[in-house]
């Protein structure tokens, strides 16, 4: 496996590849690695000759800058934790590497970048468009793996492809959870012992509301959700909402849409937690 930071140098050892009809996958990441983040490496180097790994704590995507000062930059333990999945590549450019200038591109997918954590977290998908397309554009991958954690995100990725007509199959990876249901992520390093307790109270609740859908409404159950997760005081539920799996446009009825998934946001504490459901 080789650690790389500079663009060129990966380009270099891309192109003999390339050339030789390899195929090659990339899976995005900001690094602190889990289990959520490896299920993608290991089907990205099962299902390509070359797996590239980003790891790299992308700015533009963050509105908050307190989040983006405290993210966790583990980079040595991700290595290590890279190799023994059988990665080639790590790719870990500076800030300066990815942005020599000021990326200045503004996207509009649509609906799919406006809804839910669009409206939240104002420029976050537009700083995710940034860097995927540009990380699309040095590794010019055949495959790329995005996790089901981060749903919307898909959208906004395929929405993307499709506008800039990037040749590069979207593949999704189902939420790899700890046993007590909380989804992984790099964000649950930072929940107090007492918040890691109370936290895997969103996938049980969203689980829950899985088996009401066969005799409640949309709106019913939406409102199981947000009342229970409410109700302790450590959790608070900034959006709950159902949506097309596909046009993350809000369904009123069961019926409208053959697709329904549920996409939460819910602090626990100080911590910014998301998680969604396929009803
Ligand atoms: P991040 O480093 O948080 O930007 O995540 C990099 C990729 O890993 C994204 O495609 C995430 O959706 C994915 N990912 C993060 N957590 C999980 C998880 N628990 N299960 C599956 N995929 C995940």
């Amino acid at each position: 496996m080789k650690i790389v930071k500079g663009i060129n140098e990966l380009k270099g050892y891309l192109v003999d590849s390339k050339r030789n009809g390899k195929r090659i996958g990339l899976v995005p990441t900001m690094g602190a690695l889990h289990k959520g983040h490896l299920s993608l490496v290991e089907r990205c180097v099962r299902e390509n000759d070359i797996c590239v790994v980003s790891v790299f704590v992308n700015p533009t995507q963050f509105n908050d800058k307190h989040d983006l000062e405290t993210y966790p930059r583990t980079l040595e333990a991700d290595c290590a934790l890279l190799e023994s999945a059988g990665c080639d590549f790590v790719f870990a450019p500076s800030v300066e590497e990815m942005y020599p200038e000021p990326d200045t591109r503004t996207f509009d997918f649509g609906t799919v970048m406006q809804v839910m954590e669009g409206a939240k977290r104002p420029g976050h998908f537009n700083g995710v468009a940034q860097v995927v397309s540009k990380l699309f554009y040095i590794v010019e991958p055949d495959n790329a793996y995005f996790g089901e954690k981060d749903f919307q995100q898909i959208a906004v990725i395929r929405a993307m492809v499709k506008q800039l007509q990037i040749p590069v199959q979207i593949n999704a990876c189902p939420i790899v959870r700890e046993a007590d249901g909380l989804a992984l992520s790099s964000r649950n390093t930072r929940l107090t012992p007492a918040l890691r307790q109370k936290a895997p109270l969103i996938a049980r609740t969203l689980q829950e509301s899985k088996a009401l859908a066969a005799t409640k409404s949309v709106r019913e159950v939406i409102d199981y959700v947000v009342n229970t997760l409410n109700a302790d005081p450590d959790l608070e539920v900034e959006y709950y909402e159902i949506v097309d799996g596909d046009s993350l446009v809000s369904i009123q009825d069961w019926k409208d849409t053959s697709y329904a998934v549920g996409c939460v946001t819910v602090y626990c504490g100080e911590v910014r937690l998301i998680d969604n459901i396929k009803y």
